[in-house]
């Protein structure tokens, strides 16, 4: 191990009364003992502490994870106390931030330096620790996950160890802890390789889903970021296409930004889920009916307003990357489980594309992925859906986000991931009491 650990200061207050907790979406729950540390001193000291006396500690992020990975029924280790000013290298666009920080703020601190993050997902409510723990992406040909934009990570292991890692410290530490699903410690420390802040041209527009799929290689390869959206009991999509240009000159106005993404795509959109809810067999001409009203527009933007948007009509997700041949026939396979099932899906089907990367347990792993994410409103019934699409993924080499609902286990996953094994024994080194298992750990890869 390398870095020496601070001597140990004071054990933060772990509050004698738990107190609940839940997800964003509401579906995972559970009542646990808050820890609040805020420096890594105090980070060390509650891991050993708690790996003395056999607990078991969870670090969180903003609970931004449909799946139970971020549930603990012990000790919830909140990280946003964690304090620590950002160190920015301008000069080599490396920065490094406390692993609480959300991505939000990440990106104001980012623009305040002309930088930006490479590529973001649709949110930015996530911190960044917990962004990278999953292996949240975007959508670009030319990009892999978040987690491959980290150039070093510091972390307090399960014996209580403060670990440096990087490429050249620890790179087999490196590789795992990227995608780490909160299992090999506590990431105290992010340093990221940023870009020169950007500005995207972001267009958007309806399209037919068969000329989407024949043109898919020219509309990958043709632009920056390229993702669609599929509406269910239709032939209809939406393209979304986000390219850099040089200058912020189409801003969107206020009026037509408020419109479109805060009271079409979250009010409007939210009545509609009701109405679906309430009354399943309106839901394919509310479909057809959304399909149509979303019309043409283009502007420019800072890049992460354009990436990234509010989403405030809550959901369950399950997400899965395949390799891209396979997008056509998975897609066609849900169409089906979609026409039959014995409810109505309400949400639009999510597609995107990244690049390879050799990060252990990356979705994207080795190969060039099209992401499939599928939505149920919260409410109504999600898992026969989940499930069966679940099955035609599995098939077809697919590997389930960890942050999004899935039923995999540890058996099956690992013939999914060639790295797997590799990973289990940096965990075993890392983590050998099992400080940091939680009953998702305990299912996706074994105890
Ligand atoms: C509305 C919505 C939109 C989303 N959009 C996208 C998207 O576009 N692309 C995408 O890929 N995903 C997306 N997600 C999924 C989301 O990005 C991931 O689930 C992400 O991990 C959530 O981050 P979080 O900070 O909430 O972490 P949590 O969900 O709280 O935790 C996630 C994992 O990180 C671990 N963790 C957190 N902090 C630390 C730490 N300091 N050290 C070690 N481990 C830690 C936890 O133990 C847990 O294993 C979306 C989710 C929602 C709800």
């Amino acid at each position: 191990m390398s870095g020496r650990a601070p001597a140990g200061g004071p054990a933060p207050a772990v509050r004698p009364t738990p107190t609940g907790w839940s997800n964003w979406a509401g579906n995972q729950r559970a009542t646990a003992s808050p820890v609040r540390p805020r420096d890594h001193a105090e980070v060390v000291t509650t891991v050993r502490a708690a790996a003395a006396e056999g607990r078991r500690i969870r670090p969180v992020g903003s609970g931004h994870s449909f799946t139970d990975i971020a549930r603990t029924t012990d000790l919830r280790m909140e990280l946003d106390a964690l304090t620590g000013p950002p160190r920015v290298d301008a000069e080599r666009r490396l920065v490094t931030v406390p692993a609480g920080i959300t991505l939000w703020q990440l990106n104001d601190l980012l623009a305040e330096h002309r930088l930006a993050l490479p590529n973001l997902g649709d949110i930015d409510s996530q911190t960044i620790a917990g962004a990278i723990s999953t292996g949240t992406h975007g959508t670009g040909a030319g990009y892999g996950c978040l987690s491959t934009f980290v150039e070093e990570l510091l972390l307090v292991t399960g014996t209580g160890e403060l670990l440096r890692c990087s490429a050249s410290q620890h790179p087999d530490v490196f590789a795992a802890a990227r995608v780490g699903l909160g299992a090999l410690g506590v990431i105290v420390e992010v340093t990221l390789r940023c870009v020169d802040a950007f500005v995207l041209r972001a267009h958007e527009r309806p399209a037919a889903l068969a000329d989407v799929l024949a043109a898919l290689p020219d509309l990958i390869g043709g632009n920056d970021h390229f993702e669609f959206y599929w509406f269910p009991y239709t032939d209809r999509v939406q393209v979304k296409t986000n390219n850099r240009v040089p200058a912020d000159d189409r801003p969107l106005p206020r009026w037509r930004a408020w419109l479109d993404d805060e009271f079409l795509s979250n009010m409007v959109f939210g009545a509609a889920c009701r109405l679906g809810r309430t009354a399943p067999a309106v839901v394919p001409s509310i479909s057809a009916i959304s399909a149509r009203a979303l019309t043409e527009r283009s502007y420019t933007a800072r890049s992460d307003r354009v990436f990234c948007t509010a989403r405030r009509v809550r959901f369950t997700e399950m997400e899965y990357g395949l390799p891209r041949a396979a997008l056509p026939e998975a897609l066609a396979g849900l169409r089906r489980i979609v026409d039959g099932l014995p409810f109505k899906v309400l949400f639009p089907v999510e597609v995107r594309f990244t690049g390879p990367d050799d990060l252990w347990l990356s979705h994207g792993y080795d190969r060039e992925s099209a992401y499939l994410a599928i939505h149920q409103y919260v409410g109504m019934p999600d898992e026969p859906y989940f499930r069966a699409f679940e099955a035609i993924a599995a098939d077809l080499a697919g590997r389930p986000h960890w942050g999004k609902l899935h039923y995999r286990d540890a058996a099956s996953l690992a013939p999914a991931y060639p790295r797997f094994a590799d990973f289990l024994a940096v965990r075993d080194r890392l983590d050998p009491g099992r400080v940091f298992a939680n009953a998702y750990t305990d299912r996706v890869l074994g105890g």
